[in-house]
């Protein structure tokens, strides 16, 4: 489809598969934004095959990156009293378009610093679910830098953190003795207008796609591997709904670009990497990467209600670092209640109190968490053990005893997970 290759689903229902297997759209999760859908073993006519790649051609952005670069050198020669910023076409105007946008809402006299945060000029695309755009706190972006800056690196691989790459180089065009540099790979085009080819590559990180092709995934790559003394991170913060093993695969395979790169000692290292993501994705991501591990430091968005520093300074939100990195180098801010447990060698929540029993600071929310003797483990403090499921879980939750019967023949005296039709079928 016009994002790149698509990927292969197939329907389950209640956690069986049904059949048919069918491709559909990486990225969107919505039929709305991208309607490609194809049955595995369809054979696809030749006029819809052409139809597909006039539609494609058809849905490419009106200019290409390096017509955006062009346009973007001309703009900033510009006297103040010229630079505008089309709002509702989200583009930097050039004096011979205004006409075009004559009754449109614009932004005037777009000064240097406003060039350097494009992230605050452009609009986040939040309420489509493709994009999902949620831009970093000033605060956790600082942070973010800081601990990236202390842990040595100076080169980071941005996918879908336009605000870190934007705070990288601004800092770098003002700071001489800054050395850091950043590439954004992000789905955005929008910032193609504001960074060359060699610090933004238009992505897709659900199917590990280039849209510039060949020459982009060789900027990648020699970013990767450029001045092999200086090391290099991976920092991504994907939309919470993607599918975690799509992102797994593309990371992979950015890790892999990182590895090939590698002259000598990197063989048996993997690439350093944030995967910035909500706690409760935790087992999935540490499947597809074990040596991974989450971080307590919560991840707090300007534009996101739920995800930001609470008025009363109480932290709520779930999203947390996930790293390869040894936990004990990533130190979390003391001011703002972090401490270090030196049984588990991390930094910790305040409110995460390290369990005897479990032998680990175990909460994942920053509340204190409680250790429930007979699931042999700790759980929220909301949950309570339940005699009738033999497990921990909200008082309000459907107890699977005291239900009517079972949910799939219906009767009373089992569970699902027994029922006799189930072993039949
Ligand atoms: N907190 C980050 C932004 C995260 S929001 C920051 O402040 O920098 C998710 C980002 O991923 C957005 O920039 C969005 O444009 C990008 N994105 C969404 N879908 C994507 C895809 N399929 N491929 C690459 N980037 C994507
Ligand atoms: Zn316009
Ligand atoms: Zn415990
Ligand atoms: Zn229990
Ligand atoms: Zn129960």
């Amino acid at each position: 489809c016009a994002l790149g290759p698509a990927l292969l689903f197939v329907k389950t229902s209640q956690g069986k598969e049904e059949g048919r297997r069918f491709y559909a759209c990486s990225a969107c999760r919505d039929r709305k934004d991208c309607n490609f859908f194809q049955w595995e073993d369809e054979k696809v006519s030749e006029t819809k095959l052409a139809a597909r790649e006039e539609y494609n051609r058809t849905h490419q952005p009106s200019r290409t990156h390096r017509q955006n670069v062009e346009r973007y050198k001309n703009f900033v020669l510009l006297p103040l009293a010229k630079r505008r910023f089309c709002q509702e076409c989200q583009q930097l105007l050039l004096p011979e378009e205004w006409g075009e946008h004559s009754n449109h809402q614009l932004l005037y006299e777009i000064s240097t610093a406003q060039l350097q945060s494009p992230s605050q000029l452009l609009y986040p695309l939040e309420n489509k679910k493709t994009n999902a755009q949620y831009l970093f706190a000033d605060r956790s972006c600082q942070f973010l830098l800081d601990l990236i800056i202390d842990l040595g690196f100076r080169r980071v691989l941005s996918v879908g953190t336009p605000r870190l790459h934007e705070m990288i180089q601004s800092k770098a065009s003002k700071e001489e003795a800054f050395r850091v540099r950043s590439l954004l790979l992000d789905i955005d085009f929008r910032y193609s207008q504001f960074y060359t080819e060699d610090e933004f590559c238009h992505y897709n990180m659900f199917n590990h796609f280039f849209f510039a092709g060949e020459a982009a995934l060789e900027t990648c790559r020699r970013f990767l591997c450029q001045d092999s003394g200086e090391r290099v991170i991976m920092v991504t913060d994907p939309p919470f709904g993607g599918l975690v093993e799509a992102l797994a695969s593309s990371f992979k395979r950015l890790m892999a670009m990182w590895k090939d790169t590698e002259k000598e000692d990197a063989v048996s290292q993997e690439m350093p990497t944030f995967w910035i993501f909500p706690y409760f994705f935790e087992s999935r991501i540490l499947e597809f990467f074990p040596s991974f591990t989450m971080m307590d430091y919560q991840v707090d968005y300007d534009n996101h209600a739920l995800y930001k520093h609470g008025k009363t300074g109480r932290r709520q939100s779930p999203v947390r670092i996930f790293t390869n990195l040894t936990p004990r180098m990533i130190v979390l801010p003391v001011e703002e209640g972090y401490r270090f447990c030196a049984i588990c060698q991390r930094y910790v929540s305040s409110g995460n109190q390290h369990c005897e029993m479990c032998n680990s600071c175990t909460s994942k929310d920053g509340r204190r968490w409680k250790h429930c003797f007979l699931c042999k483990k700790c759980v929220k403090p909301s949950w309570f053990h339940c005699n009738n499921c033999n497990c921990c879980g909200l008082p309000t939750h459907a107890c699977e005893k005291a239900a009517a019967g079972c949910f799939v023949c219906g009767q009373a005296g089992h569970k699902r997970s027994s029922c006799p039709s189930l072993s039949r079928s």
